[in-house]
């Protein structure tokens, strides 16, 4: 045991909810000491698509996706894939993602994840304005893409209910698709331009400069791999391999999906798995890209980048152990060279990165069962970017014993 005064703050895990909980707790005027195994932003954080996502309020499970699901799996290089190996252990989360699908539970989840997105927007815009990022921010929208009126019409009800929630978009056709980005197969006949989406200029980049500007407000970086927490006398004792203790005054578990492992000895096994995702990113000549592209049946995105071009997406359900099948990242690529003929495709180089997921597509903010001094925040899954800025004011809305800024219940780590 170490006897230096205990720490304000310590955050375990410097992906971009944790680099972005630091920025916030520190400009609320908390001592804060980050915590990462690896660095910063070295995991999930560096390598996606880089999408301020803020109309992506659907959770994943619904009875469309139900529906594809036996042809997606009948695909092992499609939109969803499951590593046969991995079955019996995913089989849990599965369930769950089965039930957040009915029409009561999943209407529940769109409510909290507009409320949590309304929130993403305007506290990413005050992080941004805050830290001086603005440079690194397009605002240029996305466009979503659809092989025929029928494709549109299949995804109406996703579309009516982001229309509820006060979410801008518009369908585009002809020349004004055309006109948002040139050089598309014609095979995609119609498209929902989405204004308000934003792309950052690369996500390493954007979370190594809030790193830095946390930094430049206070905050310590400390290299280390956690091993447990022990709370006891209104402290938490933090273990370090190594046999390194530090002890903090409250502490915070962002360990995106590896969180588990430090919240079950906690009492809160929550049903945290990981969907795995592919991305190749290829010079930033291989297309006169000029926003951010999606194609939702296909499951991927294409991102313009300061880094290069970023084509990528897909969900494997595979845990955290069973090696890359990087064969999904070429099959991406092939689709995209299809969908965008003139992309040029060598030189790319490939990524995969493990989205923390549960199973109602919503994250886990909240305290831990048993001790108010430790918050956990993990589980956005595809949307940790878009809800970084949102989920740091939370935490320190939480840690200051402040009222949070929106509803947390359905959030709550205890809802499973
Ligand atoms: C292909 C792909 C595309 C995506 N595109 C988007 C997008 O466009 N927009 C969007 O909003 N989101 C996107 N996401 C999701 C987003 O990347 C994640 O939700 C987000 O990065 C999760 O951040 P995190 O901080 O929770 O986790 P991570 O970035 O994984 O960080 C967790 C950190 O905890 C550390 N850690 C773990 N255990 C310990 C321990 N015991 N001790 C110390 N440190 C520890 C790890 O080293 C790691 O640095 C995408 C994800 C993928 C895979």
């Amino acid at each position: 045991m170490t006897d230096a005064p205990p720490i304000d703050v310590a955050i375990v895990g410097a992906g971009i909810i944790g680099l972005a909980t630091a920025y916030k707790l520190a400009e609320a005027g908390r001592q804060v000491v980050l915590i990462d195994r690896r660095g910063i932003a070295e995991e999930t954080s560096r390598g996606n698509a880089g999408g301020f996502a803020f109309s992506d309020i659907l959770p994943m499970a619904s009875s469309g996706v139900l529906k594809k699901l036996p042809r997606w799996l009948a695909d092992p290089l499609g939109p969803l894939t499951i590593r046969p190996a991995y079955l019996p252990e995913l089989t849990p989360w599965l369930l769950r993602f089965w039930r957040a699908g009915w029409p009561d539970r999943r209407a529940a989840a769109i409510a909290a994840q507009s409320a949590l997105m309304r929130l993403a927007a305007s506290e990413m815009a005050a992080l941004v304005a805050g830290a001086g990022l603005a440079h690194m921010v397009r605002s240029d929208g996305v466009l979503e893409l659809y092989e025929s009126e029928a494709e549109l019409k299949a995804d109406a009800a996703g579309w009516a209910a982001r229309a509820r929630e006060n979410i801008g978009f518009d369908e585009v056709r002809g020349a004004d698709l055309a006109a948002l980005q040139p050089g598309l197969s014609p095979r995609f006949g119609v498209g929902v331009f989405v204004p308000a989406w934003q792309t950052v200029s690369d996500p390493f980049d954007f979370a190594t400069a809030i790193g830095e500007a946390a930094m430049a407000r206070g905050v310590t970086f400390r290299q280390a791999e956690v091993n447990g927490l022990a709370p006891a006398g209104g402290t938490v004792t933090l273990s370090l391999a190594g046999g390194e203790t530090l002890v903090a005054r409250q502490a915070v578990i962002a360990c995106g999906a590896w969180s588990k492992r430090l919240t079950a000895p906690l009492g809160d096994a929550l049903p945290l798995d990981t969907e795995r995702g592919y991305n190749t990113t290829l010079p930033p000549d291989a297309f006169d890209l000029r926003r951010q592209l999606t194609f939702p049946n296909h499951g991927f995105v294409v991102t313009p980048l300061t880094s290069g071009v970023r084509v990528g997406g897909a969900v494997e359900l595979g845990g955290l152990k069973l090696p890359p099948n990087f064969a999904r990242a070429d099959a991406m690529l092939k689709k995209a060279k299809a969908f965008l003929p003139d992309l040029k495709t060598e030189g790319g180089k490939q990524w995969m990165g493990f989205r923390p997921s549960l199973p109602d597509s919503l994250p886990a903010i909240g305290f831990s069962r048993k001790h108010r001094n430790i918050v956990y925040a993990f589980g956005h899954g595809h949307l940790g970017l878009t809800q970084s800025a949102a989920t740091g004011r939370l935490v320190a809305d939480l840690l200051a014993g402040a009222p949070p800024a929106i509803d947390l219940t359905p959030f709550s780590p205890q809802r499973f």
